[in-house]
């Protein structure tokens, strides 16, 4: 396996990262999940300008630009000749000294891994998932904006550990004010009514490139599709629930905090959504050319 780190393509072993890097020490950097379907890589722009906007209010200047960035995907995804994949891009503050200011970091480090990736059963589409409430809440705006995709993970994986404890893959998570916020790691739908309702974005979430993906597909549908703020109380009494998120793409809920959710199994609109996401994400993206990339 081949991984792209700071500008060159270096077998696995020889990718090693110094532990004085900030985002070892600190959790100081921001990242992005991508997925390559039959060499086509979806919503990669989207991904990449997620990364720069994380980046920027983390007041982090990535030393590459968009289109150099863009191309170190394409060949880390071409050089390990895989059509079908998981990307997992790292930028973190770089290494300093053994104190947090960031100032102390001349470089960032940049990081591109293809690796294979490990979906959820089947079982989980065609039966749908249950899912708990975490006593831990979403943290606010106001001290690390959840739209921010950063290193520090700590919060969601709090949640993670409680879903788990529940003997559920995912969490819902609220925020300060009770309010649903999103998952561990996916964002969270319901349909009430014939209407798509997600947690609006200030209510704690992050802008996933699943949830936007979902509502363009949902809008062309013709349906109407509203950002909203939403409770528990929403939710259980939802027609149709379901979590978004570029590993699990669509999976239907059925369960929430022992509550059956519709008639208990994966509704009508999720499953027609699945569909179109599925043809949509083997249509749509940046073609990887798998020719000659050395590396380096
Ligand atoms: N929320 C959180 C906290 C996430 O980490 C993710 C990414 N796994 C998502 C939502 C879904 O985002 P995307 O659709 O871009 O994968």
């Amino acid at each position: 396996m081949l991984i792209y780190l700071d500008g060159k393509l270096v077998p696995k072993e020889e990718a090693k990262i110094s532990v004085f890097d900030h985002g070892f020490l600190y959790g100081d950097g921001c990242f992005e999940g991508i997925r390559v379907y039959d060499g086509n890589i979806f919503r990669l722009e989207e991904h990449i300008d997620r990364l720069y906007e994380s980046a920027k209010t983390l007041a982090l200047d990535i030393p590459l630009s968009h289109a150099e960035m863009t191309q170190a995907v394409l060949d880390t995804v071409a050089a390990n000749q895989k059509r079908d994949v998981y990307v997992r891009l790292v930028v973190s503050r770089g290494f300093g000294d053994l104190g947090i200011d960031p100032d102390k970091c001349p470089k960032p480090t940049v990081v591109v891994i293809a690796d294979d990736i490990s979906l959820y059963p089947q079982k989980f589409y065609d039966e749908g998932i249950a899912l708990v409430t975490a006593s831990v809440r979403r943290i606010p705006m106001q001290c690390l904006d959840p739209r921010i995709k950063s290193l520090n993970y700590l919060n969601n994986i709090l949640a993670k550990i409680e879903a788990k404890k529940a003997g559920c893959v995912e969490a819902i998570m609220l925020n300060i004010r009770g309010r649903v916020a999103e998952c561990t790691a996916d964002n969270l739908f319901i349909m009430k009514n014939g209407e798509l309702k997600t947690p609006d974005l200030l209510e704690g979430a992050l802008g996933g490139i699943t949830r936007s993906a979902v509502i363009d597909i949902a809008e062309q549908k013709g349906m109407i599709v509203d950002e909203t703020r939403m409770g528990l109380h929403d939710i259980y009494n939802a027609d149709e629930c379901f979590l978004t998120g570029t590993g699990a793409e669509i999976v239907p809920v059925v369960n929430v905090d022992q509550r059956i959710i519709g008639d208990g199994k994966p509704g009508p609109v999720t499953m027609e959504l699945l569909d179109a996401y599925r043809t949509l994400r083997t249509t749509e993206g940046a073609k990887v050319q798998y020719d000659a990339v050395e590396a380096g």
